[in-house]
């Protein structure tokens, strides 16, 4: 049934739509969550367009307004809950004529669409036709002039949603990560039984032009070969797979995992399908390896969302609103990118022109400009899959021996996700250049402490096969530890460094490694030994080493605690009426609350940053009590409130908990939870195994600049002891120096700047929490 019109716009709240559409993927319930209650925020109308663009040209029941509490819950919910379908109806004028005609009954001038590269297509298309469709359905006197009046410009702003990630522009898709989890997990089981029988597996994952899944996850295992549709092997593929898989077993690896994008193929455009893979590992007359095949299918797309993907949903949605009421009608239609780390707008047109681009150079076997079409994070990452799994087959990246260095890795903090995996790219790098890559165990205590007793136990080079498996495993292979260099003694140190000849330092930890690497760098003056090139790779869960806003294990660390909150909600969908006070870790910064906060839709978040005070604790508390007085019931689950472990030097979960509960009267119940060390997490995520690669291998590449070093080169040259960072939209090294003394807040122990720190606002208004008395 179609509803009456809607009154004009002038003086009426405008109605913006969201809709799902092409394949599902983890997160989208996210996006819809943060684009109704955004919209609401905004004093606009919500509504939801069930089953894509059928619901669109359907209209009628398909078409449904949203309220506040509708979306409630819906961060923890896989899938789409507002459905998703391919139309077919909406690829021809009156199918869009029809959803034009919808969309005007409704009285809805913007659509927010999130979906694939097909979609998009669809959006833009649909925008483009717009007024064309309007004047039509005048003409046929389908709708009046009056009533097409308010609506003659259409306003549309992409999200893209797609488990592939293979949208040009963005280095994510919502939903990718949380499909690479799932992928990774699956491959991380297989191995376990690959390598008691000394099996070889063949892996398939989906991506028909897309190569990401394939190649991020062959990164994030340490897979023995991978085919992607973007790059086939240059030479004779075959060839090329059994000599490195030969190689590997020779060197004593008991197992052999191929991961096969489902659209492989070679250079000449021949199907490379996971069969012909098998046969060839499996030929009796070649390497003879007992091999199976597992074909992933659908359990990729399946699942809870990871933390990433429902923040990145969850942003990318609020965004998507403010893209909506920015909009004028000369405004290009706009998609929501994120770029290394930040979410910026990009225009859709030319975003869905380069993906379709990438599809036809492969077809047309343009390879390498199939790659520079793929952002820069793909393509490094597939340098440093090339780099990592060929170490001693790579005579071209080998270095003359003049050039070959020393270079000491030494983990040093607490264990983070993604510091082996770290470690062990560092190390294939090292092999691969000619250097010797040399551990010291047990972080500077280690070091100073072994020496004298077991003196090749603390510091001894790596061997390939030891780290070869390192790729997935959590914790410090080598330990770790937070004694700095002062403590263990500078002059030990320093002709220890002497002793072992180092020529570069490589260190992995949070903020005791950037406090080390700073003493290192200001004892250079003293201690010739010292002056050599050094550089930090950040690690830690709490993510708080100045110089980058990513440490390689937050995003491990958030997805423990997401998995712990949701774990934790559900216990409650019994009474329904309960509020939990869940402590987190970050030391004094209020980061992994924050984040973890906006994945799992907290009430409130307390941090260091900000502080409590009584004031704000009563508003809270007062805000509670009319969500419960004003809850129906229908709410599955628990409420949460996530607070910082230094958020505040008296008022601790258990105490809140307790203020909270004495306030209730029993009409409603707390209960304080305290994760504690499982945020340190068990298995790596992907993202940190991934990424560990990537910034290892640059640390490594930039430390060789300095092989010919001379002690007065590196005095001088502030870029000769680095931290690597991302920051904003780049990958970058800051000279510590600068770090030090301008970015870095030190009774604090965290940077100055905090670029997350707008995000708790949006923590708030996505959560409905009233302005709160904020601490003086
Ligand atoms: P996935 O990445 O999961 O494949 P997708 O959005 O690319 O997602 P498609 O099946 O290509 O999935 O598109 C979804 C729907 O978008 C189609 O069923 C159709 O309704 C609409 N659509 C796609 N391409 C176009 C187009 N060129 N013109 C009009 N509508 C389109």
């Amino acid at each position: 049934m179609a509803r009456a019109p809607p009154p004009p716009l002038d003086g009426r709240k405008r109605r913006i739509a969201m809709m799902t559409s092409g394949g599902d993927s983890p997160g989208m319930n996210g996006a819809i969550r943060a684009v109704v209650r955004m919209a609401i925020e905004k004093g606009c109308e919500a509504y939801c367009v069930y089953e894509g663009y059928e619901g669109l040209v359907q209209g009628q029941n398909f078409i449904r307004k949203f309220e506040w509490s509708d979306v409630r819950g819906w961060l923890s919910e896989g899938g789409t809950l507002i459905g998703t379908a391919r139309c077919m109806a909406f690829y021809e004028r009156p199918g869009r004529l029809k959803a034009a005609k919808n969309m005007v009954l409704n009285g809805i001038d913007a659509l927010i669409i999130c979906g694939g590269d097909g979609s998009l297509t669809g959006a833009d298309k649909f925008r483009a036709e717009w007024p064309g469709l309007i004047d039509e359905l005048v003409e046929k006197k389908e709708l009046t002039a009056e009533q097409v009046e308010p609506f003659k410009h259409l306003n549309i702003v992409g999200l893209v949603g797609s488990i592939d990630n293979d949208m040009s522009g963005t280095d994510a898709t919502i939903g990718c990560y949380s499909a690479l989890s799932r992928i990774c997990e699956m491959v991380d089981y297989i191995e376990a039984t690959a390598s008691s029988h000394s099996r070889a597996f063949v892996i398939e994952v989906m991506g028909r032009h897309c190569g990401w899944l394939a190649l991020m996850a062959g990164v994030a295992t340490g897979a023995d070969f991978v085919f992607i549709p973007e790059k086939p092997r240059a030479g004779n593929w075959r060839e090329e797979m059994c000599k490195i898989v030969a190689r590997h077993r020779q060197i004593g690896k008991r197992k052999t995992i191929v991961i096969v994008a489902e659209g492989a193929h070679d250079q000449d455009g021949n199907k490379i399908s996971p069969d012909m893979i098998k046969d060839l590992l499996a030929d009796k007359s070649g390497l003879a390896l007992d091999t199976r095949i597992t074909t992933l299918g659908h359990v990729q797309r399946g699942g809870v969302a990871c933390a990433y993907d429902r923040y990145l949903a969850t942003l990318q949605g609020v965004e998507a609103v403010k893209a909506v009421l920015e909009a004028t009608p000369e405004t290009p239609t706009p998609f929501i990118a994120i770029t290394e780390n930040k979410i910026c707008r990009k225009p859709l047109v030319q975003a869905v022109l380069d993906t379709k681009e990438v599809a036809k150079a492969i077809e047309a076997h343009e390879f390498d400009r199939a790659m520079s079409l793929r952002d820069t994070e793909f393509s490094d990452i597939y340098e440093s899959y090339m780099t990592t799994t060929t170490t001693d087959l790579n005579d071209a990246m080998r270095l003359p021996p003049q050039k070959h260095m020393r270079i000491a890795i030494v983990h040093v903090g607490a264990p983070a996700g993604g510091v082996n995996a770290a470690t062990r790219a560092a190390v294939a790098y090292c092999l691969t250049r000619g250097h010797t890559p040399i551990a010291i165990h047990n972080g500077f205590a280690g070091f100073v402490r072994h020496h004298d007793d077991k003196p090749l136990g603390a510091v001894r080079e790596f061997d390939w096969l030891e780290v070869d498996n390192w790729a997935s495993k959590g914790g410090s292979e080598i330990g770790m530890n937070r004694e700095l260099p002062s403590e263990s003694g500078m002059d030990t140190v320093a002709a220890l460094f002497k002793q072992y000849n180092f020529d570069g330092l490589f260190l992995i930890g949070g903020f005791e490694a950037f406090h080390a690497l700073s003493q290192l760098r200001k004892a250079q003056e003293k201690y010739s030994s010292l002056c050599i090139p050094m550089t930090l790779l950040p690690a830690t869960i709490s993510n708080n080493v100045p110089g980058t806003e990513y440490s390689l294990g937050s995003d491990t660390c958030l997805n423990e605690l997401v998995r712990y909150c949701d774990t934790i909600k559900q216990s409650a969908s019994a009474s329904r009426r309960r509020v939990f006070v869940i402590e987190t870790q970050g030391g004094r910064s209020g980061y992994v609350a924050t984040l973890a906060g906006l994945a799992v839709g907290a009430v409130a978040v307390y941090t260091p940053e900000e502080g409590i005070s009584i004031d704000m604790l009563a508003a809270d508390i007062k805000h509670l009590k009319k969500v419960f007085r004003e809850d129906s019931g229908q709410s599955r689950a628990g409420r949460l409130i996530l607070i910082n472990e230094k958020a505040s030097p008296v008022y601790h979960a258990k105490l809140i908990a307790d203020m909270i509960r004495q306030e209730a009267q029993n009409r409603f119940e707390t209960r304080d939870a305290l994760p504690g060390h499982v945020q340190q997490g068990g298995t790596p995520s992907p993202m940190d195994r991934t990424r560990a690669v990537r910034l290892a291998i640059k640390c490594i590449e930039h430390l060789e600049k300095y092989e010919d070093r001379a002690d007065s080169t590196i005095l001088g040259d502030p870029m000769s002891s680095t931290v690597i960072g991302i920051k904003g939209a780049s990958v970058v090294f800051t000279p510590m120096k600068d770090v030090e003394e301008k970015e870095t807040d030190w009774p604090n122990r965290r940077p100055k700047n905090e670029f997350w720190l707008g995000l708790k606002d949006v923590v708030d208004v996505l959560s409905g929490r009233p302005e709160v008395p904020r601490p003086e």
